[in-house]
């Protein structure tokens, strides 16, 4: 028999996704795989049922229904300053999924170097195997997860093509300061390199942090390819619904991986969604706010756990340290926290190049009540085990 391509061996499928699995069989509250158990607004779901009556039911334009992507470039200028052309600047994907991968293939041949820092989410290294380009890792030290500036500038010295950059960032949540991001920018220019942006989380962002857009920085805008999605920003991670948006020679290629990959995001779903995009100021606001007091409630219970966990400034995640726990590896802690507690997350390890297993990633997308037995479950079981 022939063998299958060996590029598949070199990494595994998403332990997040399997996670997920797990959760599932067991039952257990899933506090892996970062999605909402709340609704979307009811406005979207409304637009969604008119939509789905609508003539909307064939291929859209393979970029993007141009009202989705004339929507998607008005609410991406309100927020950024950008004067992104829906025409030209833009591509809408199957998820971010799909706009990092694109990115990957737009911005690198086989062979070349993408640097991807420690810990990363774990499509970064994945998207750059499959695209033939090579990870090469920066750590993010904890507990603050700041980079060496020296390592990173040999990073780049060594010949890298691109950098990705989640920000705010799975799994550390971490927010890069403006000062961090120029150093970045500084490096990308010196060395000539792509910036692969992976926004997602950008409207949820805890106070005093701030996030920043890359691409508007000095010179960036050339250079950088950001991915983003509508998945946390409106809760609808299924609606698999993202985009890339990058100067006209790069959306040009970008669009060609695309259409290949793809054909296109469902029509319908676009349709509706331009309903989200027009949402006012006072929506974002509040989804911070609901953000700010899920991660309160949810980090008050971690708390009296007695364990010690990673405070983040963006993004929904926390890294909880289980090595007063006495496991051997954190796949074996938190396949015993799934069956024991009830409660799943997602061992660090598959976030980190370095042999790490000192924390299960815990995310707190969830409603009040599901936060507050998630807790109960963790003071509980995890006092019991200490
Ligand atoms: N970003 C989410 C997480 O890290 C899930 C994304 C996904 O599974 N596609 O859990």
């Amino acid at each position: 028999m022939p063998q299958p391509a060996r590029r598949l061996e070199v990494f595994t499928e998403s332990v997040i996704r399997e996670m997920t699995r797990l959760s599932n069989r067991h039952g257990s509250i899933n506090l892996a795989q970062g999605f909402p158990d709340f609704d979307p607004p009811a406005e979207l779901v409304d637009a969604l049922a008119t939509a789905i009556r609508g003539p909307f039911h064939q291929y859209a334009v393979t970029w993007g229904a141009p009202r989705f992507r004339q929507a998607l470039a008005r609410k991406h200028q309100r927020f950024t300053g950008l004067d992104v052309d829906p025409d030209r600047h833009l591509v809408v994907t199957c998820g971010s999924t799909e706009a990092m991968m694109v990115s990957m293939m737009t911005a690198c041949d086989p062979g070349d170097k993408v640097i991807v820092f420690s810990p990363f989410y774990e499509n970064y290294a994945a998207d750059a195997i499959l695209s033939g380009a090579v990870p090469v890792h920066v750590p993010l030290h904890a507990p603050g997860f700041t980079f060496d500036r020296d390592e990173l500038r040999r990073a780049f010295a060594a010949g890298a093509k691109a950098i990705v950059i989640c920000n705010p960032s799975n799994p550390s949540g971490k927010v890069f300061t403006r000062d961090e991001l120029l150093f970045i920018a500084g490096l990308a220019e010196e060395f000539d390199a792509f910036v692969l942006m992976d926004e997602v989380y950008e409207h949820i962002v805890y106070a005093p942090h701030r996030h920043t857009c890359f691409a508007t920085l000095p010179g960036m805008w050339e250079r950088t390819l950001s991915c983003g999605s509508l998945s946390k920003t409106y809760s609808i991670t299924g609606w698999r619904l993202g985009h890339v948006i990058a100067p006209e020679n790069l959306i040009s290629r970008a669009r060609k991986v695309h259409d290949f990959l793809t054909v296109g995001a469902a029509a319908p779903l676009q349709e509706a969604a331009v309903t989200a995009l027009e949402f006012a100021d006072a929506y974002y606001a509040e989804l911070q706010q609901a953000y700010d007091r899920k991660k309160l409630q949810f980090l008050g219970c971690l708390k009296q756990t007695g364990l010690k966990f990673t405070e983040p400034q963006g993004a929904y995640y926390t890294l909880l340290d289980i090595s007063p726990l006495g496991f051997s590896t954190d796949t074996e802690a938190a396949g015993w926290m799934t069956r024991e507690v009830g409660v799943t997350g997602v061992p660090g390890s598959s976030f980190f190049r370095e042999p790490e297993h000192r924390y299960i990633r815990l995310h707190f997308a969830k409603k009040e009540e599901t936060l507050r037995a998630a807790g109960e479950k963790l003071v509980e079981g995890l006092r019991r085990r200490a």
